[in-house]
């Protein structure tokens, strides 16, 4: 046992690695209210709860884990049982930095767990001017300073970026990536006591969202080294070239699966950015690859945190093309049963049975269907956060309100990512399993992505048409000769199950 004075490190469950662990005393606690404010994936509740209780197993002579209602209730019980101070590292989102604060704990230090710190975002923010802060500016920066992927002050290869090489489109007549399914943690007694924990908790009346299912991503430091490796060996060297490609029946292809433990503090970034380079620089991994892989880790991953707090909290309350359309219930319940268009009845059934699906899938499908046809961003943003099992406050407000619903008019995207069929047809395989045709805009068989476009386009004009990037689209829409019929058509489909 501990001693009782001096300081105990109050964790959330999202500061789990060694890097939040000075080797002192450690409170977890498991709030209850969490999910009963919210409705989250049933998924996700448990990787949380699993994660705290396999921390404190790993660990019993340091851990004190506490159950209670609140977070508030948590730090009084410790209190109450120990005269030790409570420190903290700084949250991830401003309401647990707020609760912290109130809590009064005797030191909150700087946030870990990332790449670059605040300062160094605000030098880059500084310097901009009147600047636009573009990832890709950021990203290149962060290259430069901390000597990623760079030789005699140049990037390796002779260019920033492989987009040329990565992006392909899904290999043809091919169901699944050459890839060897991704390793898959084996669940123990203790994912069978929160498995019960939470049908207890539902026979009690809290709602969990989608299916629950084996567990398939890593809670632990131990399972989270092994997913790195897993993805290292056997996925990295496709990861870049299929990045954006989509085989239906391949929810993970050669992505690293990796957000869940990265989210959960027990991988830094620092090191999966070491790891990939080091299979590059030992010939293990094309460039291409590791290069796509860093981008998303130092450029977007580290960019989006920082914008988190940079935007400021308004930001999430931002709606510039007025969308004020409360998404439909089998959208938000993920009821892909309900849906004929395959494009949509696949991703909702991800979200449905994994909680997860890769980045296309949420960008091109899910946010895409839900700018067309006016969802609130607002409410886009809380589904997210709660249906994907790696959601988070940080990550949603640039994702989200920025680049998949456009909500800020432009600051994060040069243009909404919207897009009809054709871009499924070619980046996907879920045409062909469809009974719309992406071609046809209007008729029984019009592709609700393609009419959906044009839809949108034609009710958001007067917003949007100050954005010359959208200049040749508005040509087109203006010479679409069935451009009434059309609007006509999607105003009639409504927003009842494509
Ligand atoms: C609308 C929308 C919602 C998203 N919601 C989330 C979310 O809730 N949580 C989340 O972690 N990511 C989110 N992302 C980013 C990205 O889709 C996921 O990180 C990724 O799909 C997770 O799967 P993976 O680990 O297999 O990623 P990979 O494709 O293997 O990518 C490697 C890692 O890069 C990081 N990454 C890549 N892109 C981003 C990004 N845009 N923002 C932040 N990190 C990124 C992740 O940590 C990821 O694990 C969202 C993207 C969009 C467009
Ligand atoms: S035809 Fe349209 S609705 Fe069907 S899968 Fe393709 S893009 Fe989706």
């Amino acid at each position: 046992m501990t001693d009782d004075t001096g300081t105990t490190r109050w964790l959330f469950a999202d500061q789990l690695g060694p890097h939040f662990d000075d080797g002192g005393p450690l409170l977890l606690i498991e709030a209850r209210s969490v999910f009963e404010r919210r409705t989250y994936h049933r998924q996700k509740a448990h990787l949380i709860l699993s994660a705290l209780h396999h921390r404190a197993a790993d660990d019993p002579e340091r851990v004190t884990l506490i159950r209670s209602q609140t977070y508030a209730e948590g730090v009084a019980t410790y209190r109450d049982s120990s005269h030790r101070d409570l420190d903290a590292i700084a949250a991830t989102s401003r309401p647990a930095r707020r609760l912290v604060e109130k809590l009064g704990l005797s030191t909150i230090h700087p946030e870990r767990g990332w790449f670059t710190t605040p300062g160094e975002f605000q030098a880059w923010v500084t310097g901009r001017g009147d600047k636009r802060l573009l990832m890709e500016d950021w990203y290149r920066g962060v290259r430069s300073r901390h000597d990623v992927l760079m030789a005699d002050g140049k990037p390796e290869g002779g260019k920033w970026n492989f987009d040329h090489d990565n992006r392909l489109p899904p290999p043809k007549g091919e169901t699944h990536l050459p890839v060897p399914t991704p390793w898959q943690p084996v669940e123990d007694d203790i994912d069978a006591q929160v498995r019960q924990q939470l049908d207890e908790w539902e026979a009690q009346g809290i709602r969990f969202l989608g299916h629950d299912g084996p567990r398939r991503f890593a809670v632990t430091r131990s399972e989270a080294e092994t997913a790195l490796d897993d993805f290292l060996d056997n996925r990295l060297t496709l990861f870049g070239p299929y990045e954006d490609a989509v085989l239906w029946r391949d929810p993970f292809m050669a992505h690293s699966l990796l957000s869940v433990p990265l989210n959960l503090g027990l991988l830094h970034p620092a090191e999966v950015v070491a790891r990939a380079e080091e299979r590059w620089r030992a010939d293990q991994a094309t460039l291409a690859s590791v290069e796509g892989l860093i981008r998303q880790i130092i450029g977007w991953r580290e960019y989006v945190w920082h914008l988190y707090w940079h935007l400021g909290e308004s930001y999430e309350l931002r709606n510039e093309l007025d969308n004020t359309v409360e998404p439909p219930t089998w959208f938000l319940e993920a009821s892909a049963e309900e849906v004929d268009a395959a494009c949509l009845r696949h991703s909702l059934g991800y979200v449905r049975d994994l909680g997860y699906s890769h980045h296309i899938v949420r960008l091109m499908v899910l946010s895409n269907w839900a700018l067309q046809r006016g969802y609130s961003p607002q409410v886009m943003n809380d589904w997210f956060r709660r249906a994907f099992v790696d959601g988070y406050p940080w990550v949603m407000t640039a994702n989200v309100i920025g680049m998949g619903l456009y909500a800020d008019g432009g600051e994060m995207a040069t243009k909404p990512y919207v897009s009809g069929g054709a871009y499924l047809k070619r980046m996907t395989d879920f045409c062909g399993d469809c009974v719309y045709d992406p071609k046809l805009r209007v008729g029984e068989k019009a592709c609700p992505f393609t009419a959906g476009y044009w839809a949108f386009l034609d009710g958001k004009r007067e917003l949007l048409q100050g954005n010359h990037r959208l200049a040749t689209a508005f040509r087109t829409l203006d010479k679409l000769t069935d451009r009434a019929a059309l609007v006509e058509q999607e105003r009639r489909r409504g927003h009842s199950a494509p």
